[in-house]
């Protein structure tokens, strides 16, 4: 239930494809400075959630609040100026830029926002967040590879440069959607670690399949079933919950 450690809040949340209802009345209620993961088999409606979350789609019904302000219809860069940052599944890095001038723009886009100024590259310009993207590198462990190009990174370090270019948004809330899909067991660990270290002071709300990675991160786990909330709770009793044991986890 909501109170004033809520951070993230929707109520009765709908959305209808064509008269299909993918989302089904959720009602969730995230802390802040929480893990909360988002489990449920495929279909279950989590990426839709995560959608109207970020203001990528309109609910058909229902509202959601972000630190005390009703988000429910606004665009997604108005969400995200708000401090709702995303890392996609999927990764949309320039393969010939530089690790770096990701982060560099990204800063820049956020400085941009924040105090008002127009959008250039200049040398110059680009000076100035030198510093500054090195530190976000070296928060995701990229720092020893800022001059490559983000195309030659092998997949897990580009998802931690996805994650860094969520970070340069100095986000309030974290979205993460599915961070070790696709990863060897190696990625899988670095990839634990990494947001163990990065939700220091953030709250992140995941969608991940991997349930032994959900029980090493998630204070707070919601199981998703035909886009309605089956269960919600800590990890260690959602796991042993046997509506759960049979929908989910017991496949
Ligand atoms: P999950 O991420 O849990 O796998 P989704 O949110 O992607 O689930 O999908 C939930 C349901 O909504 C599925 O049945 C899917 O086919 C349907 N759906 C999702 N997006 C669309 C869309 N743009 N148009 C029509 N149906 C959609």
């Amino acid at each position: 239930m909501e109170d004033a450690r809520t951070i993230l809040a929707t109520h009765n949340l709908c959305r209808d494809f064509h008269g299909f209802r993918a989302v089904n009345a959720v009602d969730l209620a995230v802390e802040e400075g929480t893990v909360h993961a988002l489990v449920g088999p495929n279909g279950a409606g989590k990426t839709t959630l995560f959608n109207l979350l970020t203001g990528f789609l309109p609910p058909t019904a229902g509202g959601i609040r972000f630190a005390g302000t009703d988000i429910t219809r606004l665009p997604p860069e108005r969400i995200a100026r708000l401090g709702v940052a995303r890392s996609f599944q999927v990764t949309s890095l320039f393969a010939q830029m530089a690790v770096r001038e990701h982060v560099e723009l990204a800063l820049q886009a956020r400085s941009r926002e924040k105090e008002g100024r127009r959008f250039w590259r200049s040398e110059r310009l680009m000076r100035r967040f030198e510093a500054p993207a090195m530190d976000v590198l070296a928060e995701v462990g990229l720092a020893g590879l800022a001059t490559r190009p983000a195309g030659s990174l092998p997949y897990g370090q580009k998802r931690a440069l996805e994650l860094a270019l969520a970070l340069a948004l100095e986000p309030r809330l974290l979205l993460l959607d599915e961070p070790t899909a696709g990863m060897g067991l190696e990625d899988v660990d670095r990839t634990v670690a990494l947001i163990a270290r990065i939700r220091s002071g953030r709250t992140v709300v995941m969608v991940e399949h991997n349930m032994t990675v959900v029980g090493t991160l998630a204070d707070t786990v919601t199981v998703l079933q035909r886009g309605e909330v089956l269960v919600t709770g800590p990890y260690r009793q959602v796991r042993q919950d046997p509506r759960v044991v049979e929908a989910y986890l017991g496949a």
